[in-house]
């Protein structure tokens, strides 16, 4: 054997193995998108695809507002700064994306405290503080800013029209464990797992830390759909505008473990009252039924927050991207730009010998 035997000259070049993504919701397909737009080649395997409709299909379901977190960290901050970016251009680009420009009135029922929300004021455009007079005498203080709704209905088949238009590839199929796609992609050298929910189960990741909560919002069908209302404190409730389906979404409740497709009217009678508490102007005390439809969704949640890193195993990387609980749609370019730079790492690793 010659010193070059190292070399082997029939391996697949690295810059043409496919970056294999596990999982097509909104972390999955946005990952896909900004891998391409980056020139590298996708594939995203997945039992449930853009465009599917079922409960443990999150992002079908989500609100989806951005909103900023309180109790992160600054580079965790970062991600959804990064998301707000990329939203906001999709909005001014036209509606073809699905995002819209709405108002936000925020009420707190305490002072913020310095880890609180607060920090989103330096992301939002024209954040400013209302004054006593301009929000229900109850709460302690209130924010006004132009914040960005994601309506999924549209923005998830926009996701496949765009990632497929540039290259990328969706492989419908439920695997059991990662190993699974090893063998379906044995030249492939990056893995990505964005499968959400299904970390729990898959044989060799088996996350505990990963849990159900299941979500059930009220869809009203009203005209009056660009202000988006939000309760920060212990009530846990919020109106979010989707103009482009002529509707606001009314909610919220998180029950975790609580696996159930079926519409609990006791939980959608008291999200309309709190919903029409809060914002009167738009939500009647008692909507018309015909007015009137149900969302369910599993959100895929993890104790101790989401996963987002970069492991060897053998001679792969995989990277984890999964558990964004009810803030999928706000962190997901954020992430999948971040999971661009982890992945140009391990490519680097793998071409300078
Ligand atoms: C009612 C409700 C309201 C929400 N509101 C908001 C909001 O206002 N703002 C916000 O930011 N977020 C919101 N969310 C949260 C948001 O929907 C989620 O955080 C986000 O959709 C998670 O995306 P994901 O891609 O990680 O997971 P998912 O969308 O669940 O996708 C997981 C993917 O992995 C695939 N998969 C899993 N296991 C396997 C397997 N074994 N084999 C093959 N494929 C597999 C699935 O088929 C799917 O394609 C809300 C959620 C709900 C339910």
């Amino acid at each position: 054997m010659g010193e070059c035997s190292q070399f082997d000259n029939n391996e697949v070049p690295f810059s043409q193995r496919p970056i294999v993504i596990l999982g097509a919701g909104i972390i999955g397909s946005a990952t896909a998108r900004q891998l391409l737009l980056n020139g590298f080649p996708v594939v995203l395997v997945a039992e449930y695809l853009p465009g599917d409709q079922n409960i443990y299909y999150a992002s079908a379901w989500a609100g989806a507002a951005w909103h900023a977190a309180g109790g992160i960290t600054p580079d965790q901050r970062y991600l959804q700064a990064v998301t707000h970016r990329i939203l906001l251009k999709m909005a001014q680009d036209g509606p073809e994306a699905g995002v819209s420009i709405v108002n936000a009135r925020e009420y707190l029922e305490q002072k913020p405290a310095p880890d609180s929300a607060i920090w989103g004021k330096t992301v939002v455009s024209k954040f400013r503080e209302m004054s006593p007079g301009e929000y229900p005498p109850d709460f302690n203080c209130a924010w006004a800013y132009e914040t960005l709704v994601t309506d999924p209905t549209r923005h998830m088949p926009y996701l496949r029209k765009e990632v497929e238009s540039l290259g990328g590839r969706f492989i419908r199929h439920r695997v059991e464990a990662l190993q699974e796609l090893y063998e379906m992609f044995p030249e492939s050298r990056v893995f990505i797992n964005a499968s959400g929910w299904g970390s729990k189960t898959l044989t060799d990741v088996q996350d505990d830390k990963c849990f159900p909560e299941r979500g059930q919002n009220v869809f009203l069908a009203t005209d009056q759909c660009n202000t988006l209302y939000f309760r920060n404190g212990k009530e846990y409730t919020y109106v979010i505008p989707r103009p482009l389906s002529e509707g606001v979404v009314l909610g919220g409740v998180k029950q975790q473990g609580n696996l159930s497709p079926e519409v609990d009217m006791d939980i959608a009678r008291d999200e309309i009252a709190r919903a029409h508490r809060l914002a009167p102007e738009i939500v009647p005390e008692h909507p018309a039924a015909d007015k009137v439809s149900h969302i369910i969704g599993i959100r895929p949640s993890r104790k101790g927050g989401f996963r987002l890193d970069s492991e060897q195993k053998d001679n792969r990387v995989v990277l984890s991207a999964y558990g964004f609980g009810g803030g999928g749609y706000a962190f997901s370019y954020g992430v999948a730009d971040a999971l661009v730079k982890m992945v140009e790492t391990a490519e680097r690793e793998n071409v300078i010998l």
